[in-house]
């Protein structure tokens, strides 16, 4: 419920409901504007209900929160968020491009990908040093080692880093190293994992799960958000449907509803979403004309040696050409390249 105060509401009529709110059991919120201040109270509304908050002077309206989703609504936040990752700001007017190998191999493999990465204009640098992988059998990673070689590469070509978490209790360990977590399809409901980096004031890039609908990728969010964590981003990586001929089917239509029903930036993972070369430039342009914030994607120094998703990385070149066909459309968009 957002419970919206009179202007001339004070600090102190706005505590009294606050407590009285707690006092409840409901969780308290509190959203001081210009004009007026909102509070919010998130919980059994049978229990609000019981508190006659109408009775009161200044109180001016109640409104319910019509989403299963509460404090990353847009019922509950009308502007858009806007995350800090390193030096920039993703979200809010400006069109963030994070590129890198899909997972750090070594210390040449991880500087060459960083550099070109620097070079044509990304803004952070991903890599990944615990990988989900679908066999147990393939590259899992140089984990913490993985992390040190990142930490390095990303100093010396002054990006902010992200990488996957898959584990809660790697959360402090892996602090040290990175900007930024990236919670993965496969663990979009790892609800430990999500109330981890809810812990932390670090980014969070949050992917879709591959089968997962968009109210169950809010609450997902929800629950980062509801431990104290606003850095959250969301990222639209394809779906798995009946279609075959691409590894996922790139949800842009998702992009576009999660922009309306909520305030948090979401970015694109053209690689993931298509797993074919090719595609990645295409969808990235229709990632920045459906109104993202911004874009996530595979490069490789040399993607015919990765140890994993190749098949879906860009060169140097590649990249250089996405970044190119990109602008105009960031542009058209009414953004600005971060
Ligand atoms: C990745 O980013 O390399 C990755 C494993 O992504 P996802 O979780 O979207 O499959
Ligand atoms: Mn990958």
């Amino acid at each position: 419920m957002i419970i919206v105060l009179t202007p001339n509401a004070s600090e102190q009529d706005a505590k009294e409901i606050l407590t009285k709110i707690e006092a409840a059991g409901l969780k308290p919120l509190y959203m001081p504007g210009v004009e007026r201040t909102v509070l919010g109270a998130l919980g059994d509304e049978r229990v609000l209900a019981s508190l006659q908050l109408q009775a009161n002077p200044v109180v001016e309206s109640l409104k319910p929160i019509l989403t299963s989703y509460k404090q990353v609504s847009r019922e509950m936040q009308a502007y858009d968020s806007q995350v800090k990752f390193g030096n920039t700001t993703i979200g809010g007017g400006s069109f963030a491009v994070i590129a890198g190998p899909c997972a750090i191999e070594n210390q040449a493999q991880i500087e060459k990908s960083a550099a070109i990465v620097k070079k044509h204009g990304g803004i952070g640098l991903r890599g990944g040093a615990f990988k989900p992988r679908t066999s147990p059998y393939s590259f899992q990673g140089l984990e913490e080692e993985g992390l040190k070689l990142m930490q390095q590469a990303a100093q010396k070509y002054d990006l902010p880093s992200v990488t996957e978490v898959i584990d809660a209790s790697h959360v402090d360990m892996m602090s040290q190293y990175i900007d930024g977590f990236q919670i993965g399809a496969r663990n979009m409901q790892n609800f430990r994992l999500l109330k981890a980096v809810g812990q932390t004031d670090k980014p969070v890039i949050l992917k879709r799960g591959m089968s997962a609908t968009i109210e169950e990728l809010l609450l997902a969010a929800e629950y980062i958000f509801n431990e104290g964590n606003k850095n959250i981003v969301i990222c639209e990586r394809g779906i798995r449907t009946f279609e075959k001929a691409t590894r996922n089917t790139l949800d842009l239509g998702a992009v576009a509803y999660i922009k309306t029903k909520s305030h948090l930036p979401v970015i694109v993972d053209p690689s993931h979403g298509t797993g074919i070369r090719e595609l990645v430039s295409p969808m990235a342009r229709a990632a920045a004309a459906c109104g993202a914030d911004g874009i996530i994607v595979e490069v490789h120094y040399d993607p015919q040696v990765a140890l994993s998703d190749g098949m879906q990385s860009l060169n140097e070149n590649d990249f250089e050409q996405l970044m190119l066909g990109l602008r105009p459309f960031i542009t058209a968009a009414g953004k600005v390249v971060a």
